[in-house]
């Protein structure tokens, strides 16, 4: 008979671990008899522990099975053999035969020779990996999936005995340096506009749990079940509170995560937990643990985003069983939160007004929690590694999003400099109101049209407060990303509707979906790409599976309702796509026609130029499309092959390049031969910087569109620009050798006195 878990389950373990931690001895006595325990307990000839030290390398602390003489003296390097493995990965490893695996290390001095089949589970608590627990037995068996699940709760306990310092003495542990008073410059990504100069309040540093294991199983699950009640309930109340007034994405990511907090699959693993014997805070613990491990296995950044709703929910569900509201401590004035990761309800919680600014270690774009932020019109500043170990609670700090830049602890002099800057910014957001109304034309009367870009129904109400002459580009695709599950056709119809009528009859441009690449929405299955930016994405996924394209352009039809529709298709690589993309509209326009639905007055259909092969088919696409956009973002990357996403390449070729220029002209050049050039409008992010700008306008394109908030500064600098005097200049700098024209860019504008300061 194969051994197997023994002996009262994990239930009588645990008790029995228990008891070994409270008896007073050494704690190598303990932890030798543990590793006794474990072993005899699941039927498993070896048991033993390895810590990590210092510098990363793992120690053989305590076994049952091999050699003693190893112990303190085998030591592994990070990554080193099976158990380094486990380690590095922070995943189990289930083997029936060890020494067949390509990472196996043989270490005569432990005598583990006879031993075949082996079991690990790291000791993880938190983001911290502080050990690896085996077992190993002589057959060559695999190990049932409950051993694996008890020996992962013992490591869990065994983690928490660790951390708290009473085993090991935690200094000679491998440790995060922290310098906690030292002034800091950290990088990050502006998510949400604004500077704030204020106190740090660390979020949640983490609900700790005080006890592992429960006296009374069924009574912790009557606990458990309380508090998920509760917590369900508390997340209705959230969305139907007067005071928050949730409307729309904000009530859209709620209503996503009000789904998470009713997964049966979540609700499942934490009872199961529980009846395994842990208190109902452990058991959030340990299956948090695991989600976590298992999604960051995947590397997917979309379920990463899914994770941050889960720690939401799980440190809530932990604030319900110990029956607290979570804001115990006071909030200081000007509080500038920071956190690793943060739900979307847990910002919500802090209340409208109440907080100065944002720093999140793990928030993106298309976080849940930056849609929020932006909708609270909170400073966000995203994807700043380590600031949580960091900063502590009452540390001076300045987040300033339009660069990304967050200062801990700045001394007096750089504070004041940001006042100033503060100052400044208020006095600059006054001149672009005052300019609002006025047309964008430069001193040599060219008119220059300029869009915003959107994507979601918080973007509305800038179409007005920004003087924007339309919207250049609305990102169909995030309206699937934000949500838990695909739209449906009402809900598409819904919001497009809504941005015709905000617009009041302004142009608006409707993207269809640009998904795939790095915009894979949370419900699809994941096909893992080399190449995702190259790979099946915008256009490509609408011609192979037409049903989706056709669906979007029902909606559109049936949105505009009579009314001018504008349909724009990303990532043309030659004409022929958009072709085929054209028979389909005129099929779908068939069927409205058949089914009764008014048809929009006029339909006009554009061309992304975003992928350079388009660039050598523009005469032929600029004769068949109404428009065309060029997306300068991607146009660029793959221009350069230089990916966008990634830091390291990301800004290593300047946009204000010969090269660059030269491309800008070609295209400008070529449209303008063919009489077409006030249809080709610029709506990637060099259009909303006004140097860049300067040089688009410069070169003849008269038609920009761009993040709301940079039209005033744009529109600033054409007032005061006169292009007859800076096109011979451009034309001149298209011949230059210099890696950048930016600085001579510059120094023209100031020559000039064209404003092209930012915000
Ligand atoms: C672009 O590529 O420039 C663009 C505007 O599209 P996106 O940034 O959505 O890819
Ligand atoms: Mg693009």
């Amino acid at each position: 008979m194969p051994p197997q878990l023994v002996a009262g389950g994990p239930r009588v373990l645990l008790r029995r671990l228990r008891e070994i931690m409270a008896e007073r001895q050494s704690a190598q006595a303990r932890l030798d008899k543990l590793v006794t325990v474990v072993a005899s307990n699941m039927v498993a000839e070896v048991c033993s522990i390895y810590l990590r030290r210092a510098g990363g390398e793992l120690e053989l602390f305590a076994t049952e099975g091999l050699n003693r003489e190893a112990v303190h003296r085998t030591r592994l390097k990070p990554g080193e053999g099976l158990v380094g493995l486990v380690a590095e990965n922070a995943a189990p490893l289930n083997l029936s035969n060890a020494s067949e695996h390509p990472s196996f290390s043989y270490r005569p001095e432990t005598g583990e020779d006879p031993y075949r089949s082996f079991l690990a589970v790291p000791i993880v608590r938190g983001e911290r990996v502080f050990g690896v627990l085996t077992v190993q037995n002589r057959t060559a068996r695999h190990y049932e999936e409950e051993e694996e699940e008890a020996l992962a709760t013992i490591a869990m306990v065994l983690a928490e005995v660790v951390a708290q310092g009473t085993l090991v003495d935690l200094s000679e542990l491998d440790e995060t340096e922290l310098s906690p008073t030292k002034p800091a410059l950290l990088q990050g990504e502006g998510l949400s506009e604004g500077l704030a100069i204020g106190t740090v309040f660390l979020h949640e540093p983490r609900v700790k749990v005080e006890r592992m294991i429960a006296d009374d199983p069924a009574a912790e699950l009557r606990r458990l079940e309380d508090a998920l009640e509760a917590l369900s309930i508390s997340v209705d109340a959230m969305l139907e509170s007067p005071e928050l007034e949730l409307t729309g994405d904000t009530r859209e990511v709620i209503e996503a995560y009000r789904l998470f907090a009713n997964d049966q699959g979540w609700r499942q693993r934490l009872m199961d937990a529980v009846r395994s014997g842990l208190t109902a805070e452990a058991a959030v613990e340990r299956v948090q643990d695991e989600t976590r491990a298992r999604i960051s296995r995947t590397g997917d950044a979309y379920l990463r985003e899914r994770l941050h709703d889960f720690e939401d929910l799980a440190r809530r569900l932990v604030r319900h069983l110990a029956k607290s509201d979570g804001q115990s401590e006071a909030l200081p004035d000007q509080a500038v939160v920071v956190a690793r990761a943060m739900g979307p309800a847990e910002l919500l919680d802090y209340g409208r007004n109440r907080i100065a600014g944002l720093v999140v270690e793990e928030a993106t774009q298309t976080s849940h929690i930056a849609i929020v932020a932006r909708s609270m019109s909170v400073p966000l500043i995203g994807g700043v590694e380590g600031i949580a170990d960091l900063a502590r609670s009452g540390d001076a700090v300045v987040v300033d999003a339009e660069n990304g830049e967050v200062r801990i602890r700045p001394p007096k002099e750089v504070i004041n400099v940001y006042r100033g800057k503060q100052a400044l910014l208020a006095q600059r957001v006054a001149q672009f109101a005052a300019i609002r109304d006025e047309p964008a034309v430069t001193l040599d009367g060219v008119r220059v049209s300029l869009n915003m870009n959107a994507g979601l129904l918080l973007d509305l109400p800038h179409l007005a407060d920004s003087g924007a002459d339309g919207i250049g580009l609305f990102r169909t695709e995030l309206q699937f990303l934000i949500g838990a599950k695909m739209p449906r056709l009402a809900d598409q119809i819904a919001l497009y509707r809504q941005v015709l009528d905000a617009a009041g009859g302004k142009p608006v441009v409707f993207r269809t979906l640009d998904l795939g690449g790095d915009k894979i929405p949370s419900y699809s299955r994941t096909v893992r790409e080399e190449n995702p930016a190259m790979g099946w994405r915008a256009i490509r996924i609408a011609l192979d599976r037409p049903g989706l394209l056709r669906y979007q352009l029902r909606a559109l039809i049936t949105a505009a309702d009579g009314r001018s529709l504008r349909v724009m298709l990303p990532m043309i690589a030659e004409v022929d796509e958009f072709e085929r993309a054209r028979a389909l509209i005129r099929k779908e326009l068939d069927r409205a026609g058949r089914v009764g639905l008014k048809l929009p007055q006029d339909l006009q259909l554009g061309a992304m130029l975003e992928v350079p092969s388009l660039v050598f088919g523009l005469e032929q696409m600029l004769s068949s499309a109404d428009f065309i956009s060029l997306g300068s973002n991607d146009l660029l990357q793959f221009a350069f092959a230089s990916d966008r996403t990634n830091p390291n390449v990301a800004r290593r070729y300047d946009t204000l390049s010969p090269t660059v220029l030269n491309l800008l002209r070609h295209i400008a050049t070529t449209a303008q031969a063919v009489k077409r050039m006030p249809s080709i409008s610029v709506c990637g992010e060099i259009a909303g910087r006004p140097l860049e700008a300067m040089a688009l306008v410069g070169l003849g394109f008269t038609s920009l569109s761009m993040q709301a908030s940079t039209i005033g500064p744009v529109k600033m600098m054409i007032r005061e620009l006169d292009t007859r005097l800076l096109r011979p200049m451009l034309l001149e700098l298209c011949r230059s050798r210099a890696k950048s024209i930016r600085a001579a860019l510059a120094e023209f504008a100031e020559r000039r006195k064209v404003p092209i300061g930012r915000g």
